[in-house]
């Protein structure tokens, strides 16, 4: 079963992408804007949260559990496996074992990471050295947050995390977690 990832316990602010238009398909790839994680994921992510806190920034979550009919939807939008994992071998996203994450800023405003979410071009890989320097700092910041909390990261894309070996969680259609993001 997956774990609802909010306020109050999670001191973060939802941004669930997909649950809107404003997304790489242009359409809602879900109804309901949830965050939900394997319970694995509760403990680092609440070490992330306090690391973040204490240098004054806080969580911006764009997507959790992502089921795999919305897996579908991406890849028939973009079918390039460097950004979209194919479903047939499924992402992590879909195991509830992947979070795409940001840092606000005391303001409530995102900091400048070079790239806007799913940018799916080479600015969105880390590493780089022709960003802006803040951009790099603010990437460096994310990274260190999410890793020293018990993530990993993925090269090819700033904002996205996931769990240690993921491949040993299932993957989850709506209805095998639930029904609650409501795919439609
Ligand atoms: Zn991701």
């Amino acid at each position: 079963m997956l774990i609802e990832i909010a306020p109050p316990l999670f001191d973060v602010y939802l941004d669930i992408r997909y649950a809107t238009a404003d997304n790489l398909t242009g359409a809602p790839l879900y109804r309901r804007p949830l965050c939900l994680l394997r319970p694995e994921a509760a403990e680092p992510l609440l070490r992330a949260v306090a690391l973040a806190r204490g240098l004054g920034y806080r969580l911006r979550l764009f997507d959790g559990f992502r089921p795999v009919e919305a897996q579908w939807s991406l890849w028939r939008a973009l079918p390039d496996p460097t950004y979209i994992a194919d479903p047939m071998i499924g992402s992590c996203h879909s195991r509830g074992a992947a979070l795409d994450v940001t840092l606000d800023g005391i303001d409530g405003h995102p900091l400048e990471m070079g790239t806007g979410f799913d940018d799916m071009t080479p600015y969105s890989h880390h590493g780089r050295i022709d960003l802006d320097p803040e951009a790099q700092r603010n990437r460096a910041l994310l990274l260190g947050i999410m890793t020293a909390a018990g993530w990993t990261h993925y090269p090819f894309e700033w904002w996205h995390y996931q769990l240690p070996n993921p491949g040993r969680y299932p993957l989850l259609s709506d209805s095998a977690a639930g029904g609650r993001m409501r795919w439609k």
